[in-house]
């Protein structure tokens, strides 16, 4: 103890000096700010800004690539507390498909700041399905897994809430992984759904009917915005098709619109177990819509 305050004091006089998150006794999930070195960006959505950080606390190039993700507008006690939420829920989850916690950066003697994850070196699929114009096969092995993650989240007990190829991200072309629990909500036993009071940047066109009218979110309204993820998968999330851009401007009913305009599809033709999933996921009421254990299984016997 004495040592270590000695060596603290010494390091206060003189920063320079060796530091002190050197010793064996540091906290592996505290990243220091002073070794994080920015590569480049890598996406943001409404709230976050990710970028590619190379941490080398050896300063010898032996550092690895992390993903550092910071809120955009700083500031807002409101922001901050969903921000704190964000953070514990990803250290909290362990799964293949989920993307892994690594840590956090706080500012010195200040609040934490970043959140630093594992770097998916492919981007999310929106990056990478234009450009990777993958087979059915391929799309559904990809669905599968973002069902597990989903699956493990929903036994966690938290729904989503913005599930969309924006973030879902990619490992390699064999493995993807949910990122972005930034709207991810906690349900209690016993509750079945959450009400949203505050009405930020929705992403709606992948909400459910009763998210849009009733501003109720279930694990059910999850298994919709997965049925507009899959329909974004297999347009290789073409920004031409886009659920945004194929929706009607009114957004009353938004999701029936968009089946019709996959039935016009002749492409989707050739998918017809897939539409039918699709369709089962947009059903009106939430009761009749599966449940990812069950999509993990339909889509097993439509890759067969
Ligand atoms: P927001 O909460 O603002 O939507 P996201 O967490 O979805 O922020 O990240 C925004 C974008 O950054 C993603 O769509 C993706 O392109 C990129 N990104 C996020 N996390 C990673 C990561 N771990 N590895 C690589 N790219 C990432
Ligand atoms: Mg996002």
């Amino acid at each position: 103890r004495t040592v270590l305050r000695e060596l603290t004091e010494l390091q206060m006089k003189n920063p320079d000096i060796s530091p002190l998150e050197s010793l064996p006794d540091t906290d592996p999930n505290v990243f220091y700010k002073r070794y994080l070195k920015k590569i480049r960006d890598l996406g943001e959505g409404n709230f976050g800004k990710v970028m590619l950080y190379v941490y080398d606390p050896a300063n010898d190039g032996t550092g690895e690539c992390v993903a550092v993700k910071s809120l955009k507008h700083e500031g807002g006690g409101h922001h901050h507390e969903g921000w704190m939420k964000e953070i514990e829920i990803l250290k909290s989850l362990y799964h293949t498909n989920i993307v892994k916690y690594k840590g956090c950066c706080s500012e010195l003697g200040g609040q934490v700041v970043q959140l630093i994850m594992e770097y998916l070196p492919l981007g999310s699929l929106r990056d990478y399905l234009p450009k990777h114009r993958l087979g059915v096969a391929h799309c559904l092995l990809f669905a599968q897994q973002i069902c597990q993650g989903m699956d493990y989240l929903h036994y966690k007990r938290y729904i989503h809430r913005d599930l969309a190829a924006r973030n879902v991200l990619v490992e390699n072309k064999c493995l993807v992984k949910i990122g972005d629990f930034g709207l991810t909500k906690y349900i209690p036993e016993g509750d079945v759904y959450y009400r949203v009071r505050e009405d930020g940047d929705s992403p709606v066109f992948w909400y459910a009917i009763e998210c849009l009218k009733e501003s109720k979110f279930s694990f059910s309204s999850d298994i919709w915005s997965f049925g507009v993820t899959l329909y974004e998968i297999l347009t290789h999330c073409d920004p031409r098709q886009s659920p945004p851009a194929v929706f009607p401007r009114d957004l009353v009913v938004p999701s029936y619109p968009l089946a019709k305009c996959l039935q016009k599809q002749k492409q989707m033709c050739s998918f017809q177990q897939v539409h039918l999933l699709m369709r089962q996921c947009w059903d009106f009421d939430p009761a009749r819509r599966p449940s990812f254990k069950s999509l993990i299984e339909s889509i097993e016997e439509i890759r067969k």
